[in-house]
């Protein structure tokens, strides 16, 4: 993206601020972090949508900004280290949420790219080798065929269809399947590449590029969560961790008291069984890594609950390149619905269209009558088709909808988003947390903390983004300190079933923004979570116990602090926006299932109520939030509601 010599300065004095060179460590310029940060901002000429970090960028260098920061009437870049330091520290401190936020994108921006990008020439990053780590292990199956026939237009095209299902992840794939195999002429149009284990290579560069929602670098607009989901043939379920829960009785009855009596029925169990028996839902590859065996000592003593997790793989490896699943199982034992219900799809008669995203539906006399759609490279779909299954992911559904001119106040609305981080462990033994089966077991000790709210524990791998996710930045060497003891560290992940929501929304050119503020009895269940996660970490004689917020809080049991001082700064870091690293892998809620326009989007089946034949089968659909990882309830609600479609007519 073209910026302009301020705002390049700006952005090149920043990047130096957060790493300078020092003891063998190579500077943000030496790694190229500026130019890759600039080439990964979406270019406003292009979009039409203003660039937040250009606005910043403007501001930076101004002697007026010193001025308040840090008392100095000289710019940014004219300033000594120590004193830009105070800058970004007065920003991550900063009384006002926005200017937390701000801080906490360009601490997320910068630290990726600085643990991602390659060295010179894809030669081994340099940042690596000061931590071990070993970089990508390459493709593991070069060469190995591409199940999917998948077209990207490459003319402006017109094309006919029973059902255009939109979106190719758990609850478009699964749809798209039962509706072929019902015999409707199907056509799926994904706004992802298509990539499958040849491509696989296991770098975060790559990874990120290809298969996630804005190259991984999606929060809410105030930077307080990052959201994580796929953009590619089979969306989240390519790159997801595999964990394969199906939605609990209690959560059951409780959408079921909703208004939608089956899912408290044998009909939805039935669903859950068909979709769990297709994604090879076993728990026959559970080798537990050093990463989790940590997790299991610390809940074994302290007799906490403590079970195996179930996956849908068949042939895992469990070992190193499992560490790598979050990029695309590069040995193809996830089975993702590229690997299943996308290809049954197919054969079945189904037609995949990659690259091509959805602009709107086109609705006549209150009936679907087309999809209209646009290739990345720009050309216009069109098809025509008797009903429409929107399964864009919860962010993009509520979007296309609203665009597509539904005005149903719930669209968007009711935003959940299982806010989830990591509280981190060093311990003496060498642990390469980097590897090892992605989530072999999990703990429910605490996920009924008032009624059916509370948190789960599950691990995940740390790769170097997904550590620097949640590591605290106060200074260029603490933080690289903390970065060097990678290998020797392990982290418990707290996931919150939340109660409160937040919503999406479109700009002016109809591009979705999400809005979400932890509210108090949310926040009140991560924080006993943590306080949890620490007492596992220190049953299994962690060394150094710290969290994800923006200031540091860590303690060294028997050595410096306690849990109760932990617990003590960590209240005083604050729970607030920009005050604690947030996450969320799983998104749902913002086009409810429910009795009545009323209350909700669509019917029980998945039908809008303003419109007739437009459904929606995604994560969107859940009256709230399902309480454990969703893949397998989605599924079961597109296979059981495109069912009810397929029937119909
Ligand atoms: C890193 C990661 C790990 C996870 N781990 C787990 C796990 O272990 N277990 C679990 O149960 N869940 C996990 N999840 C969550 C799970 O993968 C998602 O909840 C699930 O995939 C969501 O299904 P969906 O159908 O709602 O949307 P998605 O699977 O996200 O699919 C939506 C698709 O629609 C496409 N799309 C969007 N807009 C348009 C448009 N306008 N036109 C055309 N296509 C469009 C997107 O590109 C995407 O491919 C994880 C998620 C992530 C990101």
């Amino acid at each position: 993206m073209n910026m302009t010599a301020v705002q390049t300065r700006a952005l090149a004095e920043i990047c130096q601020t957060f790493f300078p060179a020092e003891e063998g460590w190579p500077s943000s310029s030496e790694m190229g972090v500026p130019e890759a940060l600039a080439a990964a901002l979406p270019d406003p000429a292009l979009t039409g949508r203003s660039e937040p970090l250009l606005q910043l960028l403007d501001l930076w260098n101004s002697r007026l900004h010193s001025l308040f920061t840090v008392a100095r009437l000289v710019p940014f870049s004219g300033l000594p280290h120590d004193a830009r330091t105070r800058m970004l520290l007065d920003w991550a401190d900063s009384a006002l949420a926005t200017r937390r936020g701000a801080f906490q994108a360009l601490r997320k921006a910068v630290g990726y790219l600085y643990v991602m990008l390659p060295g010179k020439n894809g030669a081994p990053s340099p940042v690596w080798s000061k931590f071990g780590f070993p970089g990508p292990l390459g493709a593991q199956r070069n060469g190995a065929s591409r199940p999917l026939r998948v077209t990207i237009p490459d003319r402006d095209t017109d094309l006919t269809a029973d059902v255009c299902v939109i979106g190719s992840g758990a609850g478009g794939g699964t749809a798209a399947a039962v509706l072929a195999a019902a015999g409707k002429d199907v056509i799926v149009l994904e706004a992802g590449g298509y990539y499958d284990d040849a491509d696989f290579d296991g770098a975060e560069l790559a990874g990120f590029t290809r298969l996630y929602l804005e190259q991984g670098f999606a929060a809410t607009a105030n930077h307080s969560v990052g959201l994580l989901a796929g953009e590619c043939v089979g969306g989240g379920t390519v790159v997801n961790y595999c964990t394969s829960f199906r939605t609990p009785d209690e959560i059951r009855r409780e959408w079921a008291a909703t208004g939608i009596p089956w899912f408290a029925s044998e009909e939805y169990s039935r669903s859950l069984d068909a979709v769990c028996a297709r994604l090879s839902v076993n728990r026959d590859y559970n080798r537990v890594s050093a990463r989790e065996e940590v997790m299991r000592r610390g809940l074994t003593s302290l007799g906490w609950h403590c079970d195996a997790m179930p996956r849908n793989v068949i042939g895992c490896d469990q070992g190193q390149v499992c560490g790598y699943c979050g990029y695309g199982c590069p040995i193809g034992a996830k089975q993702s619905t590229a690997k299943t219900f996308l290809l049954d799809a197919q054969n079945s008669g189904a037609r995949i269209l990659a690259e091509t995203r959805a602009a709107r539906v086109r609705i006549d006399a209150g009936a679907v009558t087309a999809v209209e759609a646009r290739t990345k490279s720009g050309h216009r779909v069109t098809v025509r088709c008797k009903a429409a299954v929107v399964a864009c992911g919860a962010i993009h559904t509520p979007a296309l909808l609203l665009r597509s001119g539904l005005r149903n106040e719930h669209i968007g609305k009711h935003l959940h988003l299982h806010p989830v981080s990591n509280v981190c462990g060093v311990f003496d033994q060498e642990i390469r947390p980097w590897e090892g089966t992605m989530q072999a077991i999990y703990s429910d000790q605490h996920t009924r903390i008032d009624g059916n709210y509370g948190v789960k524990y599950e691990t995940t791998s740390l790769q170097p983004v997904i550590a620097a996710a949640v590591l605290p930045w106060r200074t260029p060497s603490q933080y690289r300190a903390l970065l060097g003891k990678l290998p020797h560290t392990s982290a418990i992940g707290v996931l919150a079933r939340d109660r409160d929501s937040g919503s999406v929304k479109v700009d002016r050119t109809g591009w979705p923004v999400t809005q979400y503020a932890l509210s108090k009895f949310d926040a009140a269940h991560i924080r006993a979570g943590f306080i949890g996660a620490a007492r596992i970490l220190e049953a299994a004689g962690a060394r150094l116990i710290y969290s994800p917020h923006a200031k540091f809080c860590s303690y060294q049991p028997g050595v410096r602090g306690t849990l109760d001082s932990f617990t003590w700064e960590m209240d005083a870091a604050g729970w607030g926006a920009g005050q604690v690293a947030l996450f969320s892998f799983h998104i749902m809620g913002t086009a409810r299932l429910g009795a009545s326009a009323a209350s909700s989007v669509t019917n029980p089946h998945g039908e809008c109520w303003e419109a007739r034949n437009l459904h929606v089968m995604d994560g969107s659909s859940f009256p709230s939030a399902s309480g454990v990882n969703p893949m397998i309830s989605i599924a079961a609600i597109a296979h059981r509601n495109a069912g009810v479609l397929a029937a119909k007519s």
